[in-house]
């Protein structure tokens, strides 16, 4: 899980991993918090009318439950696990939302080179990091060749009529995890529902995704802060101001189980079927909406330190990368990056 807390830390809201919901400076008009998707969320409205937070959390809820309730493959009956156990081949229609966010996964799958690939779900789930349990030995060789026979976004095919949207799989178990972008999708959710409300000075976060608005209760800008990847520490290697933009960090620091003394990170190459094993072991994403950080940010991760920075640079991302070192960490951004950094620690930094 990767979630989030915040820390009286220079003021900023810390991207960590700990099992807390954030807790934020200032002094806000309006909070609420809670369980969703297996991690917390928090919305924090710094002003607003008051008839515009009237039956707000309950309306949170509903909302985060709903998208939950189409998303979610630890569910039996979202509409992604239905279309998970259908074993035909026919087009199964889908609900909007979530043709909203297979087509933005398939769009960064392709930019990635299937690096980033929602239909790795058959490996996460061998490797037990989905809703089956841990392994208690290491799969073999064929159980990961089998389970890659099945991933491929070239099997899935997204489509749209007058009717709605269109799910089509060519491979009877073809299974897709939105893992990876759901809490960015439900970030995204969650902050419309609040400018429908006319709600303009607000912060967001649902696990390892954030988007801001506006200024803060106390006047200033939202400052997010990157964590510094240890699963020992909580504490801020950058901070920056979001300036409306959504964040999400993906590390292979803290989503992980040791296996016959091994440590084996929940982020699946879907080139070779195992846990990823490089330098690179955290990387952040800034971009227009929480969802699309959310979906770049594991695309990276799969790359590594080299390639993650030139697709970075090639797509003109903003991107933070901390990667491990002999004696500890160094640090990576991209041009577009530095237009949102407020601070880095210099220890750390190249
Ligand atoms: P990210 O880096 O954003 O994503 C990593 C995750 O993406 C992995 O855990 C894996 O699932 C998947 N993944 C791994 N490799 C790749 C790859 N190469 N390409 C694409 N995807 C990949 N967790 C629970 O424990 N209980 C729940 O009830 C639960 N419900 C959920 C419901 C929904 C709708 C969603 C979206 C998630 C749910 N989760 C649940 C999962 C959990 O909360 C996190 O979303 C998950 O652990 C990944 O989030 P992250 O930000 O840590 O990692």
């Amino acid at each position: 899980m990767n979630q989030f807390v915040m820390l009286a830390l220079s003021g900023a809201l810390l991207l960590t991993g700990c099992d807390k919901p954030p807790v934020q400076p200032g002094a806000p008009a309006w909070t609420a918090e809670g369980k969703t998707m297996g991690t917390f969320y928090r919305v924090t409205v710094a002003d607003a009318p008051p008839e515009a937070l009237v039956g707000l959390k309950e309306q949170i809820s509903q909302l985060l439950e709903q998208d939950n309730h189409e998303l979610s493959t630890y569910q039996s009956d979202s509409s992604l696990s239905l279309f998970n156990q259908y074993t035909g081949t026919d087009p199964q229609r889908i609900p909007t939302g979530m043709a909203d966010i297979i087509s933005t996964a398939l769009r960064i799958g392709v930019k990635t080179e299937g690096a980033m690939d929602i239909t790795v779900g058959p490996l996460v789930n061998l490797w037990g990091f989905g809703p089956d349990k841990q392994p208690v030995k290491f799969p073999d060789q064929q159980h990961i060749d089998a389970a890659r026979q099945l991933v491929g976004l070239r099997h899935l095919k997204l489509s749209e009529d007058i009717q709605g949207q269109w799910l089509q799989k060519d491979l009877p178990g073809l299974y897709v995890d939105l893992s990876t972008l759901g809490e960015g999708y439900a970030t995204d959710h969650v902050a419309s529902l609040l400018e429908k409300r006319g709600v303009n000075r607000y912060l967001v976060s649902v696990g390892g995704a954030v988007i801001s608005r506006g200024l803060s209760a106390a006047g200033q800008p939202w400052r997010v802060a990157i964590q510094r990847p240890t699963d020992k520490e909580a504490a801020a290697q950058a901070i920056v101001d979001l300036q409306g933009h959504g964040i999400s960090t993906s590390g292979s620091y803290r989503n992980y189980y040791e296996l016959e003394g091994k440590r084996l990170s929940h982020i699946i190459d879907p080139a070779t079927g195992r846990p990823i094993e490089h330098k690179l072991v955290s990387a952040t994403v800034i971009a227009t909406t929480a969802m699309e950080a959310d979906g770049w940010d594991t695309g990276l991760m799969v790359l590594g330190t080299e390639r993650a920075k030139a697709l970075a640079l090639r797509e003109g991302l903003a991107v933070y990368l901390i990667s491990k070192t002999a004696d500890g960490f160094t640090t990576w951004m991209s041009p577009q990056f530095k237009a949102f950094l407020v601070s880095q620690s210099d220890a750390s930094a190249s």
